[in-house]
């Protein structure tokens, strides 16, 4: 027997009707490429994003072809969220950190028929755009007046222009919610990037999960600041978040320095922020030595790679900011798990709450998870015992677009993503990543943690980024070593810095070795790039040997 309730899709167009009727005058406020500070509301964003359909069906575009963006977070961008996958085509986010030839491919791969970019990106699309042939529209996300002249792309027309021929009148189609609405490509540090390509629904019920309390506990009160790019994995769902809740949203655009940030936090009173460790650093770098303060700030989630618990520290013990730790991945929409306490730890001492809260954290409902062995079989959920980390859930990836499905089969015949993590889960749920299986270090038949070693090093008051790496060991098989960066005029040497870790770790994990380095190479998501470090090393031998 069937339910007999109304059978209404899960559409992201429902997202933005919902939020144009009733958080209408809710507002949107961005920082543009410009410079200058656009706002306007829910309701010009829905009215706009019509606009866009309607251009969008001008160029004789069909259901599901793809429309791409190189862009900022900013209100243009997420009009296009609405209007493209509203109107049944698909959201193509390109990450622009990426290499250009890698760009082209991507390009080529997802058969872009529309791109549209913001002028920061001109010269990339100057060098791209005669090497991909399935896209037939340019469009610069700017005024008609500030449209390049002589830019050598065929045929380049402003949005506004754009959009602006056209009527804000549009009625969204309605289809089947396993629709694809949107896709993201990882960011491919070895071999050709491969996509994720989202659906309607795995969108919608992802944005309900990504507003609970015990996630992002999003609501119509909070002003939120996505610093986390909307070109990579749709900024964690904010942007459909906001729009079910109605949260006032305020868009950083290209200005990610720590003092815009900073002074973004402060006039548009953000009570919520969500970013990679990375862009945290560079705002504590500027929020710390200037003796600043936060007046609104209240919580930021901190996700993408592991958060230094000196991080969670600073947030919370000098500034007052909850920190909550997040984890996920590109196949995941991305949310997996968020760090939260529970009721029966809320009485915990304070030193075991934060030995929690540097935790990844527990599942939300939607993805299920568990650690396994070599053989598959699962392991107990001790705090203790790692294994590889499989989750299955709505919203997490079943195949890659014109690719392969990575999922391996359980005994009851259901399909589970590896993460390609390692982790512990403890007996409350609470997830740990102790590494990537690539970058684990296996020392005499243990493992150690290069997480653990790295945060250890970032602790240091000297120390601006660290990164842990195994070296091969005649012995041991690898040992590891730890690369770090100082802070500008912070000295600290091999020494001191080996000393520090005595009575923090188990003296076999100690690094072996410190090598200082001018920066730790970054990868186009904001990651440290092992590989590249690796490769930077590759003469490199340990001492003694
Ligand atoms: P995203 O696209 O969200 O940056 P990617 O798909 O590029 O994610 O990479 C996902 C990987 O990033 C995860 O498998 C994990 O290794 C790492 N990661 C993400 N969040 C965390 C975290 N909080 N702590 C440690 N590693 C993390």
């Amino acid at each position: 027997m069937l339910g007999l309730m109304q059978s209404q899709p899960l559409l992201i167009s429902s997202l933005i009707e919902f939020a144009e009727r009733h958080h209408g005058s809710g507002e949107i406020v961005s920082r543009r490429v410009e410079g200058d500070i656009h706002r306007y509301t829910y309701r010009d964003l829905a009215a706009r994003a019509r606009r866009l359909a309607n251009a969008l069906d001008s160029e004789g575009l069909q259901p599901s072809d793809r429309v791409a963006s190189l862009a900022w977070n900013g209100y243009r961008h997420m009009e296009m969220y609405f209007g493209v996958s509203g109107s049944g085509r698909v959201m193509h986010t390109i990450n622009p950190r990426l290499h250009p030839d890698q760009i082209a491919w991507i390009i080529n791969h997802a058969e872009d028929q529309v791109l549209c970019f913001d002028l920061t990106f001109l010269p990339l699309v100057q060098a791209v755009h005669a090497k991909c042939p399935t896209v037939k529209k340019w469009v610069a996300l700017c005024d008609a007046d500030k449209l390049p002249e002589g830019s050598g792309i065929p045929g380049l027309s402003s949005y506004e222009d754009w959009i602006g021929a056209q009527s804000s009148t549009y009625v969204w189609p309605q289809f089947d919610e396993n629709t694809a609405s949107s896709m993201c490509y990882t960011s491919g540090t070895t071999g050709h990037p491969k996509a994720a390509l989202y659906s309607h629904r795995s969108t919608t019920l992802h944005a309900y999960a990504a507003a609970l309390p015990d996630v992002m506990c999003l609501s119509a009160r909070d002003s939120v600041l996505p610093v986390v790019p909307m070109f990579h994995v749709n900024a964690w769902g904010i942007p459909y978040s906001a729009a079910l809740t109605g949260c006032k949203v305020v868009f950083p655009g290209p200005a990610l320095d720590g003092k815009s940030v900073y002074e973004l936090i402060e006039a548009e009173g953000v009570t919520y922020a969500a970013g990679v460790p990375t862009v945290w650093q560079m705002l504590l770098g500027h929020v710390k030595p200037n003796g600043l303060r936060f007046s609104s700030l209240k919580r930021t989630v901190i996700g993408g790679s592991a958060c230094p618990p000196a991080m969670i520290t600073a947030f919370q013990e000098e500034f007052g900011v909850e920190v909550l730790h997040a984890w996920g991945m590109t196949e995941m929409s991305p949310l997996g798990t968020l760090c939260t306490l529970k009721n029966h730890q809320l009485q915990w001492p304070a030193p075991e709450q934060m030995k929690v809260l540097q935790k990844q954290g527990r599942a939300l409902y939607g993805v299920d998870m568990k650690i396994v062995d070599g053989d598959g079989n699962e392991l107990p959920w001790d705090g203790k015992t790692y294994g590889d980390l499989l989750v299955r859930g709505p919203w997490i990836l079943d195949t890659y677009y014109k690719g392969e499905s990575p999922l391996v089969q359980d005994a009851q015949g259901r399909g589970w993503f590896p993460t390609g993590d390692v982790a512990t889960i403890d007996a409350d749920g609470f997830m740990q990543i102790t590494d990537r299986s690539k970058d684990v270090i296996k020392s005499g038949g243990e493992w150690i943690s290069s997480i653990d070693i790295e945060n250890i090093a970032m602790a240091h008051p000297a120390i601006a980024m660290a990164a842990c790496i195994g070296m091969p060991h005649p012995k041991w098989d690898e040992r590891p070593i730890v690369a770090v960066a100082r802070k500008p005029g912070a000295e600290v040497t091999r020494e001191e810095l080996l000393a520090f870790y005595e009575g923090k770790t188990a003296k076999w994990q100690i690094p072996d070795d410190v090598v200082f380095v001018d920066a730790i190479p970054l990868g186009a998501t904001g990651k440290m790039l092992k590989t590249r470090l690796r490769e930077q090393l590759k003469d490199y031998r340990l001492p003694g040997l």
